[in-house]
């Protein structure tokens, strides 16, 4: 049986993917429509995005479900087709790995509001929808619920809830980070701080503490996230920075940073002991296959080391 992710993780780092909805812009979908329903209507290019992540060397696709619950899918009048877009979602992943042996995160996304009383939407409700969907990606064969782009800890937990109630085995949290105007340090629009989120986490029996998105969250500081997380908690940590900072170029969304640049980040995040390292918006397969040799690179200078020392200590 292959390993549950949080202890595949504890052995060796794994490589994540890139983005996602960046990447069905550039497939043609525009700026407003559903993205989700694409696994229904389009699932040969979702399947296309996916293959090349896996042919770029990802361990690790992310569904394309982000806004697969039934309260963002009705603001697209796509309510009634919750089970059938996530199960698509878990089913095109499988599929983008064409046999090999990697993981398939099914993504729960935030629902888009705010709870009562700031907002509209009661727990219930809330609560309803993520485990509708949780047990959709589940039932489909999910390895792991990722409930990511959190702000707010309430939300967070009715996802990890939702996740436990679906029976998924892995469970990760994923919060969305903004650097605070004094450039001083970051926490999510909420007010949550990595070190709070990551108790709370632990607390409340995820698996894996990760970051995502955010803004300004670069990844020198994606590196200090995994640090405060690090002596928060001994879970293994995953983190997926965008790729710099967007800007409207031609009414096209650009985002700055090339793979050159971000994966000069990298083996700092590995060192701070990060678990599974990918990217949000704005990247690409182009991002993931550099990230993949300067990773392959470290790991295989950390075996040498390794293999050093054990034969020091057999010369005793
Ligand atoms: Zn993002």
């Amino acid at each position: 049986m292959k390993m549950l992710l949080q202890d595949a993780i504890r052995k060796r780092p794994l490589l994540g993917d890139g983005a996602m909805g960046t990447q069905l812009m550039l497939a043609g979908l525009e700026q407003g429509n559903c993205g989700e329903a694409w696994n229904l209507t389009h699932p040969e290019r979702v399947l296309a995005i996916q293959r090349r992540y896996v042919e770029a060397g990802s361990d690790c696709l992310i569904t394309n479900t982000f806004g697969g619950s039934r309260i963002m899918l009705n603001r697209h009048s796509e309510a009634d087709r919750v089970v059938e877009v996530n199960k698509a979602g878990v089913e095109i992943a499988r599929q983008a790995f064409n046999g090999k042996d990697g993981y398939v995160l099914g993504d729960i996304g935030p629902f888009g509001g705010l709870l009562q009383p700031f907002g509209e939407f009661t727990e219930a409700q809330v609560r309803s929808a993520f485990e509708e969907q949780a047990k959709a990606l589940v039932d489909a064969g999910a390895d792991a619920i990722i409930i990511e782009t959190q702000t707010s800890l309430e939300e967070l937990l009715i996802g990890i809830e939702a996740a436990q109630a679906a029976g998924s085995k892995c469970i990760i949290g994923s919060m969305a980070y903004d650097v605070t105007l004094d450039g001083s340090t970051f926490r999510t629009m909420m007010g949550v701080d990595p070190e709070h989120a990551a108790e709370f986490m632990e607390q409340h029996g995820a698996h894996i503490v990760a970051l995502n998105c955010g803004t300004g969250m670069e990844m020198e500081r994606a590196r200090d996230a995994v640090e405060r997380y690090k002596q928060a908690t001994s879970l293994p940590v995953m983190v997926q920075p965008n790729a710099g900072k967007p800007s409207l170029i031609n009414m096209k969304i650009v985002y700055d940073e090339t793979p050159e640049q971000m994966v000069k980040g990298l083996v700092p995040l590995l060192k701070a002991g990060a678990n599974i390292v990918g990217s949000c918006c704005g990247s690409t397969p182009e991002h993931i296959r550099t990230f993949r040799k300067v990773m392959d690179e470290f790991l295989a200078a950390k075996e040498i080391e390794g293999d050093g020392g054990l034969r020091e200590s057999q010369n005793l």
